[in-house]
């Protein structure tokens, strides 16, 4: 898997333009999405980022070491219990999610006598994490939780973002404005990538973009000026000529109806390639698409190579996967999934090499 360093820095400045009234950070949870976080981040606060998002506390702490101290790391799904010390030792920041969380991390930070920063999440209609309306005038009452907790952002999630025009996108950016108006000292944080990029005017403070900086368009197109940041080949272990009625790959899924030429690739589904590829999904060699036939393997996948010139395929010789001919959108659109889980499927097998140029 190549990666394109200049290009996550240029899809970053793009959020930047769009955004223009906030600060813009970055959801380096999963990996990074899968093409390494440890590198990704550094590159992103030489962008000048200063806040990196992130599901898990793991993660944060998996990313300390490289970043400055000026970088701030915030944990998305907030705090398991009992990891309130580790958590403020690190100086990372939790997102208190629920009453339990913000209790306990007030609770930690007055046991330790120091003042801890935090990002409330409210929920303003996903229905999937943060605190609703009553439950944040509770813990606003509630004693002592201000002198001990610093809300320093208070954020919530769109559940329709990637549809611009969704009237729960403004029925979302009213309820948030209602609620954070509850805390007015703390930053406010709404967007997501399609947000920053398709509703730039209600972003607020801090917006959180992930998948837009590595390069695929949360638009579904819509989005000029972005760069791709992924290509991904897949090597040639063999190929073979069969004549016609012979049965290919697991359960003689597909049957050739006449001789073809076939292409063994070195790539399969616990590489994160997906197996609902197999018969509809196709890879491509300079410029011909060559279609997947047979079912994915864990290890492998077919492909019919008869529409190259005879011998022009050989083993060693790479196809491509994810690039110019194939981008994570169109897989996912094929496959009727989010391109986040294209994405974070690919990843742990492949070998990454990162590359960075003018662009
Ligand atoms: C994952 C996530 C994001 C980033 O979403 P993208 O669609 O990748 O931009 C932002 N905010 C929250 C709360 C998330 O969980």
């Amino acid at each position: 898997m190549s990666i394109d360093l200049s290009a996550v820095t240029a899809n970053y400045r793009l959020v930047q333009k769009k955004a223009s009234s906030a600060r813009v950070g970055a959801v380096v949870k999963a990996d990074a999405y899968g093409l390494g976080a440890r590198t990704i981040a550094p590159v992103l606060a030489d962008a000048g980022c200063r806040d990196f998002f992130v599901a898990h506390l793991a993660e944060a702490m998996e990313l300390v070491s490289c970043l400055s101290g000026s970088a701030r790391l915030y944990v998305l799904n907030g705090l398991a219990p009992g990891m309130e010390s580790l958590c403020a030792d690190a100086r990372i920041f939790p997102v208190l999610n629920t009453l339990e969380q913000a209790r306990d991390w007030q609770r930690h930070a007055a046991g330790i006598g120091r003042k801890l920063p935090a990002v409330l999440q409210v929920d303003t209609g996903m229905s999937r994490l943060g605190l609703g309306a009553d439950e944040l005038e509770t813990l606003l009452r509630e004693p002592g939780f201000l002198d001990w907790v610093e809300l320093r952002v208070v954020m919530s999630h769109l559940a329709c973002a990637d549809i611009p025009g969704a009237t729960a996108n403004a029925e979302q950016v009213r309820r948030f404005a209602d609620m954070a108006a509850c805390v007015p000292e703390a930053e406010r944080s709404l967007a997501n990538s399609a947000a920053a990029l398709g509703m730039p005017d209600h972003v607020g403070d801090l917006v959180r973009p992930g998948l837009v900086l590595y390069g695929i368009d949360p638009l579904s197109g819509a989005t000029t000026g972005l760069h791709s940041a992924i290509a991904l080949d897949a090597r040639v272990i063999q190929v073979r000529s069969v004549p016609a009625g012979v049965g290919v790959g697991y359960d003689h899924d597909y049957v050739t109806q006449s001789p073809r030429r076939l292409a063994t690739l070195s790539v399969g589904y616990a590489d994160g390639w997906p197996r609902a590829l197999g018969g509809k999904g196709a890879v491509w060699m300079n410029g011909v698409r060559l279609p997947l036939v047979g079912r994915v393997s864990m290890d492998t996948c077919t492909a019919d190579v008869t529409e190259l010139p005879e011998g022009s395929l050989q083993p060693g010789d790479t196809v491509e996967l994810i690039g110019p001919h194939q981008s994570v959108l169109e897989l996912a659109i094929q496959l009727d999934t989010a391109p986040h889980a294209v994405l974070t499927g690919l990843g742990k097998r492949f070998e990454k090499r990162f590359t960075s140029h003018a662009l």
